[in-house]
């Protein structure tokens, strides 16, 4: 009996895969990288194709073996571990430095006391690329949350997808977590689940505004149309797709528009799987294609990952494009909240 997690080599995974999509290359689809990853070749080529993977998921979703793709390219990966580019080494050094996958100064790592008992963890992408969160902290603020900020080590989640489950936990388990937890980073979120009682900011937000329902306050933003972009680790892998979509529709002022591919079926922004670090070509590639998606008269792509935005934000600046694209939590801390 042949085995259901066997590739049967069908191809239909080449059909979605926004890396294929890119180049056309055989050994670069998701049926290339699964055999790769079964031969045993140990080689900096066969560490090149396996890192070209911004684990997406979306081969997992669609094969119809059974396959999972994504957990055999982390396996490959584990493998060719001697052939990965320096790069790949340097970050880990980098975040023993300095706590943080950007290399930016320790003194640049600040907390926030409160006495109350939610912590805010920012992530890298959050606390040294402040737009994110200065918003995420203006919102916890406007609406009256007590929230602290810990002084944060990297959550690691690179070294899991790259079959490097040790390291990540080095890293993740310098945190101390005793709260709960919000995180606007859906990577630190995958990261965390083991370590903390984690939520996503948006689901936070979803159930914060529906038990304040009734207060007398509303969220107010002049009109605007708005195309949601689900993050892969958000929507895929952690299969939340409904409350960053309820949180924006309680914006008085906001249409929503839907991509051409959403949500389970969304195209990936290219970021994911160390692409946009090792690869800028391909992911700047593949977030132009998922761009090309958008309705016509958007005004506005909205994301719940402050990587995805930035290599969203690119792929609309390269098209000239005149669509502006946000974190959710930068949305919403442009937004009025209006007293009744
Ligand atoms: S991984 Fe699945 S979808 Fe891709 S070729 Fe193999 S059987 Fe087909
Ligand atoms: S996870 Fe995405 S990028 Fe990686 S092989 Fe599958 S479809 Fe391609």
């Amino acid at each position: 009996m042949q085995d259901d997690t066997e590739c049967g080599k069908c191809g239909l995974c080449r059909t979605v895969c926004p890396v294929f999509d890119t180049n056309g290359i055989e050994t670069l689809s998701p049926r290339g990288k699964i055999k790769i990853s079964k031969s045993g070749i140990t080689s900096e080529r066969a560490a090149e194709v396996l890192l070209l993977c911004a684990m997406c998921k979306r081969c997992d979703e669609i094969c119809p073996s059974g396959v999972d793709v994504t957990k055999t390219i982390i396996e490959g990966r584990e493998k060719i571990r001697e052939f990965m580019p320096e790069k790949i080494n340097e970050i880990s050094e980098v975040i023993e430095k300095t706590g943080n996958i950007l290399g930016r100064k320790t003194e640049d790592n600040q907390e926030i006391k409160c006495t109350g008992k939610l912590q805010y963890y920012a992530g890298c992408m959050g606390k040294y690329r402040t737009e994110d969160y200065n918003a995420t902290i203006k919102i916890l603020n406007k609406l009256g949350i007590d929230y602290y900020v810990n002084k944060e080590t990297c959550c690691g989640e690179i070294f899991e997808l790259l079959g490097m489950d040790a390291e990540m936990e080095k890293f993740r388990d310098k945190n101390n977590f005793s709260d709960d937890v919000v995180v606007t980073c859906p990577g630190c979120y995958n990261a965390l689940i083991p370590a903390a009682n984690v939520k996503h900011f948006t689901e936070f937000l979803d159930n914060f505004l529906n038990e304040n329902e009734n207060e007398n306050f509303k969220i107010i933003h002049e009109p605007v149309r708005i195309a949601y972009h689900d993050p892969c680790d958000l929507g895929r892998r952690l299969k939340i797709y409904e409350p960053p979509r309820n949180v924006l529709k309680k914006v008085e002022g906001v249409t929503l528009v839907e991509f051409k591919d959403n949500p389970e079926n969304a195209k990936c922004c290219g970021a994911g799987g160390s692409v946009m670090f090792l690869n800028t070509k391909t992911s700047t590639a593949i977030a132009e294609n998922r761009v090309k998606g958008i309705e016509k008269h958007t005004d506005l792509i909205v994301t719940a990952c402050p990587t995805c935005k930035v290599n969203l934000r690119l792929a609309c600046k390269r098209m000239r494009n005149g669509v502006e694209v946000k974190t959710i939590s930068e949305f919403l801390g442009d937004c009025e909240i209006r007293d009744l």
